[in-house]
């Protein structure tokens, strides 16, 4: 019987244990182990409904203990520490911060990444992010209080890659929900973006599509504006503009956490990313391997796996039937991520998004449920097609009966 120990619940990591519990339940054979901090599991593409209070909790979130009981894997709710390679065994800190040892046999490593902030200068003390859900909790925290009050806000948010893009058009779209029912309370958001237009690794008919539809919702979109700054209500450019905010959200870029470095002598690119050949195996260590946001993964024309929730999810998928080969003494096959397109919700009613290797850009009410659809083949794979059906239809019926924003309107 082979232990193998998955870290981290995210896109990969849930999906991973998902199938490798369900596939070994019934002989015994092996024991799958899921170290996560988190009690909840949220699809991070989502986050940014959670920051602009659309995020329905009681349908979308997944409670761990529960997932991992019915789908026979075992959940220790902790964070990883470090690495023992010798001993074969991680050091866990749990939610009372003691710290434990865990054996395994086959290590999977998939604890994701989070904004990088290219070492900008007070950015970290005055500016929020949205990498996890409790910062996007912390974000609506703070945002809730501005919609409840009168006269008018502004909102800064720096990066319009697909967090930034998505984030400001929900916010856009709560804001004009809003206004609806209270005239004395206005949002302004401004989007900035070093690059010379949105969503800068999209196609470019993609990114002239997605800044005239955040123009269409009121979103301010200032391109080719690099941040030198963040202060406190403000952020300073590099050419010395000023550009004033109550709230400041920072989603450029992405880095991998610094302790991913110093996991006993593992190889590490210069985001922390943990260098896997193409069977996503460590390069310096059989028994490790490496799924979805920490792997810098290399593909045969030469390009890395980039760091999306879609390649997240093959690599889970592709990871659980070669592991399985593996403990049946087969060898592995590589990872060859298939690029289905990428489709980035301006709101919760229009998508844009880019199919066929960029031949087809698509975009409309349609294009919003094709990226729902993303979403919900996760949940697919964590519950089956039955229960995300309910999960549809109860979402339906919730949405023609409640408002899109969520929370008390006061
Ligand atoms: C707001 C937002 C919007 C996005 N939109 C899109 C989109 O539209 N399309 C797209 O393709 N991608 C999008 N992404 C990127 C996508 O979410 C990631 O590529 C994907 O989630 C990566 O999956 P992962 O499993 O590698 O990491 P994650 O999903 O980030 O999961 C990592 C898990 O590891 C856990 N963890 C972290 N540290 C530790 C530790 N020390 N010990 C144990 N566990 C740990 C975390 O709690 C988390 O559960 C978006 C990301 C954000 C933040």
């Amino acid at each position: 019987m082979s232990k193998i120990v998955v870290v981290g619940g995210g896109a990969a990591g849930l999906e991973l244990v998902t199938r490798l519990g369900k596939s070994f339940a019934r002989g015994n054979e092996h024991q799958v182990v899921l170290v996560e901090p988190a009690s909840h599991h949220y699809w991070k593409p989502r986050l940014h409904e959670i920051a602009a209070g659309t995020f329905d909790d009681e349908l979308d979130a997944v409670s761990y203990l529960q997932h991992a009981y019915c789908n026979r894997y075992q959940y220790v709710q902790a964070s990883m520490n470090a690495l023992n390679r010798s001993a074969k065994s991680i050091e866990i800190r749990n939610v009372n911060g003691e710290l434990s040892t865990l054996e395994y046999d086959y290590l999977v490593m998939a604890v994701g990444a989070v904004s990088n902030d290219f070492k900008t200068e007070g950015v970290s003390e005055h500016c929020l992010f949205l990498d996890s859900a409790l910062q996007a909790q912390q974000a609506w925290d703070r945002i809730n209080p501005l919609l409840r009050s009168q006269g008018e806000h502004r909102i800064s948010i720096v990066g319009a890659g697909a967090t930034g893009v998505e984030l400001a058009a929900e916010l856009a779209k709560v804001s004009g929900k809003l206004a609806r029912y209270r005239q004395d309370t206005k949002l302004t958001i401004t989007l900035v973006e070093a690059s010379d237009r949105v969503l800068p690794a999209g196609p470019e008919c993609m990114s002239e599509k997605v800044a005239k539809a955040l123009t269409k919702l009121g979103v301010q979109i200032r391109t080719d504006v690099r941040v030198s700054r963040a202060e406190q209500s403000k952020l300073v450019t590099e050419n010395g503009e000023i550009i004033g905010a109550d709230l400041q959200l920072w989603a450029a870029g992405i880095k991998c956490a610094p302790w991913l470095a110093e996991l006993d002598g593992l190889e590490t690119n210069r985001l922390n990313q943990l260098k896997v050949d193409a069977t996503l195996r460590t390069t310096l260590d059989d028994a490790i391997f490496v799924l979805g946001d920490s792997a810098e993964c290399p593909q045969p024309d030469g390009s890395f796996v980039p760091p999306r929730a879609q390649a997240a999810n093959q690599a889970a998928g592709h990871l659980a039937s070669q592991l399985k080969r593996m403990l049946k003494g087969k060898t592995i096959k590589p990872f060859v991520f298939n690029d289905g397109g990428m489709v980035i919700a301006v709101g919760h009613d229009y998508a844009v998004g880019s199919l066929l290797n960029n031949k087809l850009i698509l975009r409309g009410r349609l294009v919003r449920n094709l990226y729902d659809t993303i979403f919900r083949l996760h949940q697919r794979i964590l519950f089956g097609w039955g229960r995300v059906t309910a999960l549809v239809l109860l979402k339906r019926v919730k949405g023609s009966l409640n408002p899109f924003y969520k929370h008390n309107i006061s």
